[in-house]
């Protein structure tokens, strides 16, 4: 098998599963009861915390253990909201698990404003800065594109929002960027910061939501009181040991390095071939690809009969949002329909990529013959 969508997923280490059994079978307990084996859980969780934030390079804030991205993202927008005069800012590259929430937010009679993308799928900063004011109250942006492998220039929207509208949260999405690109959050000053263990070779549903200054958030479950209140529910504690597992047994700079080895050898491979264009993006990780007269669908199921796995747009999106995000960069229909999104991990060989790429070619004149 030749595995290309580790956007949508990744493999979860194989010593990530032997401590979630650990944690699930012997260090089972609850970690808000009050014997010393609990307290002794509740303090490795904790640690994790601590790990999490040096990773993101600070020691400001706190970790809030959520089921996901997904949840992350409603937490960070939902508890952020405020009754009264505010508005409320997101690009249209977003996520559902962001992108639904402003619809929802626009439904409730807020005043929410979406910024397009450029056509190399970077939110249009000069859009961003016309329409943010003294009146806005989160700006959500994403830190990498799940659909292109672009990267935002935070750097730059921390400067914008502190120019023109400090008092407002910066949320940043940063579910395909956290253990992937070497980057440090305070570079930014992020209020809010959104992760998912099972894009970095951690289990599914668990995720993270960094938050630089707590009591700014309400909570939008209601329970026990666990993550400080702000997300009730007993902690997954075999998938958050699972998650720092993964953390501690990532390099991601040599990663990054080696990744973009597998990017320039895939794009060297392909770009020859008549038919196919490719997004020129800075994520590693990532990379965008149209193949003329063909439906990107049609070639993902070809392909998946040869053990190749590749995508058609964000895995957990419909069909017409995975069009949002494109559409917003200024593709017409036929590069939307014709498009791929093929996405690396550390796991896969120079070998794998140039065997995929033949086996793509391959697939796409074998369609394009019959279609024709
Ligand atoms: N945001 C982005 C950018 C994503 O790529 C994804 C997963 N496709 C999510 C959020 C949702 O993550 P989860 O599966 O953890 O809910």
């Amino acid at each position: 098998m030749i595995y290309l969508d580790n956007a949508a997923t990744t493999k979860m280490f194989e010593g990530g599963a032997d401590i979630y059994k650990k944690y699930a079978c012997q260090s089972f307990f609850n970690p808000s009861a009050g014997y010393n084996k609990s307290i002794e859980l509740a303090k490795e969780l904790d640690g994790v915390r601590e790990l999490i934030k040096r990773r993101l390079g600070t020691t400001k804030g706190s970790i809030i253990f959520t089921s996901g991205a997904t949840e992350s993202n409603n937490l960070a927008i939902i508890g952020s909201k405020r009754n009264g005069k505010w508005e409320y800012v997101f690009s249209l590259g977003e996520h559902p698990s962001v992108y639904n929430v402003a619809r929802f937010l626009e439904s409730q009679g807020h005043i929410v404003h979406f910024v397009g993308l450029t056509k190399n799928g970077q939110v249009d900063y000069e859009v961003l800065r016309r329409v943010v004011n003294d009146k806005t109250r989160l700006i959500s942006v994403m830190h990498v594109s799940n659909e292109t492998g672009a990267v935002n220039d935070l750097v730059k929207i921390g400067e914008i929002r502190k120019e023109r509208c400090p008092q407002a949260l910066l949320h940043v999405d940063g579910v395909q960027a956290f253990c992937k690109l070497p980057f440090n959050i305070e570079d930014f000053n992020a209020d809010l910061y959104t992760i998912s263990a099972h894009k970095f070779h951690g289990p599914k549903g668990v995720g993270v939501l960094y938050v630089k200054n707590p009591s700014g958030l309400k909570n939008i479950v209601y329970g026990g009181g666990q993550e400080g209140g702000y997300r009730s529910g007993t902690e997954n504690v075999p998938c958050i040991m699972a998650m720092k597992y993964a953390i501690e047994n990532i390099d991601v700079e040599k990663n990054y390095q080696y990744v973009k080895g597998l990017k320039d050898c895939f794009i060297e491979n392909i770009e020859k071939a008549d038919g196919v264009s490719y997004l020129q993006t800075e994520s590693p990780y990532i990379l965008s690809l149209s193949f003329s007269g063909v439906n990107g669908e049609t070639l993902m199921r070809a392909l998946q009969d040869k053990d190749i796995y590749v995508g058609v747009g964000s895995a957990c999106s419909t069909k017409k949002a995975g069009n949002r995000v494109l559409e917003s960069m200024g593709m017409n229909i036929d590069e939307i329909k014709s498009h791929i999104r093929v996405s690396f991990s550390e796991e896969l060989k120079l070998d794998d990529i140039q065997k995929a790429c033949h086996e793509i070619i391959d697939t796409y004149y074998t369609i394009l013959e019959k279609v024709k």
